[in-house]
C-alpha cells in the first residue's frame, strides 16, 4: 500500500483508515453538530462511509461536509481509531477544489474567514479605526447579507499593540536570553513559540505571560516568523492555503526544527493542527519534526519542571474563582484536565470545570451566518453550567472558545497561562511582564 502521504493532499489512499470502522456509531452519538442540525448526517457518513462511496465511481461528495465543524470529537471517540478528521478534512478539500464555484457567496466568505490572518496584518496597522468601525452596525448588516458572515457576534477587539511589536521593542530573542540568564545557572535553553494569529493580533497579553513565564523558569525564547496555523483553512476545506502557510511556519522555523528546540503554542487549536492535521495531510521537509516537537506552553513546563510545584507554593494577594471549559482539541490532545489540575493547590484560587460539553463555536463555524443558531443550541450546556457555578471569570486556553464563552455569558474570560504567570509573579506590569528572578 503506498504511503497516504506521498500521495497528493486530497488524493491519498485512506482505506487503511476506513476499514477498521465496524459502524457502531460511536462518533455518531459524540457529533455535536449531528445533535442539533438534523440535516448533517454525522461523523461516519462523512468519513469512512463517504470516502467509500466516492471511490472508484463519479459521485461527488455530498455538501454537507462543510457543515462539519471540525471540532474533532468524533476522533477522539472512535474505538477503531478510524481517522475521521483526516477523510473529513480530505473530503472537504475535495468539494471545494472541484465541486464549489469559487465565486458562490460561501465560497467567498470561506476565503475570507479561512484566511483571516490577512484581514487581521491589515486592520492592526490602524487598530483603532479597525476597532471603530468593526462593530459599525451597518457593515455588520452588509457582512450578514452579503457574506453570511453573521451579525449576532462581535468583531474581536485589536490590541494597541501586536505581540510581534511588543517583542521587537523589548529586544527580541537577545533581550530574552539576557533575562534568562537570571534564571539560569548556565547557558539558558532555548524554546521557539509559534503564538498564532489571535495572541499576536488580539491578546497579546498571553503571549507576554508566556515569555515571562518561561524566562522566570530560565528559558530564553524566540519568536521565529511565522504564519497561520492552517486551522480555519481545515475547516473552510481550503487545503492548498494550509499548505502554502504550514511551508511558510515551515522556512521559519527551521532553525528551531534543526536544533531541536521545543516548539511551544498557547492556542490548543494551533497545537492541534502542527502536531496532527498538518502531518495527515502534507509530506514537507521537516513537518514530522514540528509535530513531534510541538508542546501546549503549560504542558512542557509541567512535565519538564516543577510548574505544579511552584504553583502550590505560591500564596496569590488575591483570591480567584474560574469556570474552566476544556477546548475539545485539548481533549484530543490529553490537555482536557491540565489548568484545572495545575490550579488546583493554587491557595486562594478555585476552578470549577464546567463538562465536556462543546462550545459550539468551533473557530469559524459559529460565525457563519446558516451556523450561527446550531453554534447557540450546542453551547447552551456550557452557558448553563458556567451560570450555575461559582464565579463569573471564565478561563480556557482557545481563543474562540472563550469568544462563545463571553458571547453566552457575558464573563471575562482568562487563559491558564496568564493566570499562572500572575500566580507566580511574573505578571503584567505597566505593560510589560516584568521577571521575577528565581528564588531557590
Ligand atoms: S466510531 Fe469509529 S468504528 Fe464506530 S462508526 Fe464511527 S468511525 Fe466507525
Ligand atoms: S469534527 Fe465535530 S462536527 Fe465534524 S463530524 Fe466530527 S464531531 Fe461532528
Amino acid at each position: 500500500m503506498t504511503d497516504p502521504r506521498e500521495q497528493p493532499p486530497g488524493n491519498r489512499d485512506l482505506r487503511p483508515g476506513t476499514d477498521p470502522c465496524y459502524k457502531c456509531g460511536t462518533c455518531d452519538a459524540s457529533c455535536p453538530v449531528a445533535d442539533v442540525d438534523e440535516d448533517f448526517p454525522g461523523p461516519k457518513f462523512q468519513g469512512p462511509e463517504q470516502w467509500r462511496l466516492t471511490r472508484g465511481s463519479d459521485r461527488d461528495v455530498d455538501p454537507s461536509i462543510m457543515a462539519c465543524s471540525n471540532c474533532m470529537r468524533c476522533d477522539g471517540a472512535c474505538p477503531a481509531s478510524v481517522p475521521l478528521s483526516q477523510l473529513h478534512n480530505t473530503a472537504r478539500g475535495q468539494y471545494v477544489t472541484n465541486q464549489q464555484s469559487a465565486f458562490s457567496r460561501p465560497a467567498i466568505r470561506n476565503r475570507l474567514l479561512a484566511n483571516y490572518r490577512r484581514g487581521a496584518a491589515l486592520a492592526a496597522r490602524f487598530p483603532r479605526l479597525a476597532n471603530a468601525v468593526a462593530n459599525n452596525r451597518l457593515l455588520r448588516w452588509a457582512m450578514d447579507r452579503g457574506l453570511g458572515i453573521t451579525a449576532d457576534r462581535e468583531l474581536p477587539t485589536f490590541a494597541t499593540q501586536t505581540f510581534r511589536s511588543w517583542w521587537e521593542d523589548r529586544g527580541g530573542a537577545d533581550a530574552s536570553r539576557e533575562r534568562a540568564a537570571r534564571n539560569c545557572e548556565d547557558d539558558p535553553p532555548v524554546v521557539a513559540y509559534f503564538h498564532g494569529c489571535y495572541t499576536n493580533y488580539h491578546t497579546v497579553e498571553v503571549g507576554k505571560a508566556l515569555v515571562g513565564l518561561y524566562e522566570s523558569f530560565g528559558y530564553a525564547v524566540t519568536v521565529p516568523p511565522q504564519a497561520c496555523s492552517g486551522t480555519p483553512m481545515f475547516a473552510n476545506g481550503r487545503l492548498d492555503d494550509a499548505k502554502r502557510e504550514h511551508e511558510r511556519t515551515l522556512a521559519g522555523f527551521r532553525d528551531a526544527i534543526a536544533d531541536g528546540a521545543p516548539i511551544l503554542t498557547s492556542c490548543t487549536s494551533c497545537s492541534m493542527a502542527l502536531r496532527q492535521e498538518h502531518p495527515e495531510l502534507f509530506d514537507l521537509a521537516g513537518i514530522d519534526e514540528l509535530a513531534g516537537n510541538t508542546w501546549d506552553a503549560l504542558e512542557y513546563l509541567r512535565v519538564h519542571e516543577d510548574l505544579a510545584d511552584r504553583l502550590a507554593a505560591a500564596t496569590p494577594e488575591e483570591s480567584s474563582t474560574y469556570v474552566y471549559h476544556a477546548p475539545c482539541h485539548a481533549r484530543n490532545q490529553g490537555l482536557a484536565r491540565q489548568a484545572r489540575e495545575l490550579l488546583a493547590d493554587v491557595s486562594g484560587v478555585t476552578v470549577t470545570d464546567v463538562g465536556d460539553s462543546c462550545s459550539g463555536i468551533s473557530g469559524t463555524y459559529g460565525w457563519k451566518a446558516e451556523h450561527y443558531g446550531h453554534s447557540m443550541a450546542i453551547g447552551e450546556p456550557m452557558f448553563e453550567h458556567m451560570e450555575t457555578a461559582p464565579g463569573d471569570t471564565g478561563l480556557t486556553e482557545c481563543p474562540t472558545c472563550a469568544m462563545q464563552m463571553e458571547h453566552g455569558t457575558g464573563y471575562e474570560v482568562e487563559h491558564p497561562i496568564v493566570v499562572v504567570a500572575d500566580v507566580l509573579g511574573c505578571g503584567l506590569a505597566d505593560g510589560a511582564y516584568e521577571i521575577t528572578e528565581r528564588s531557590g
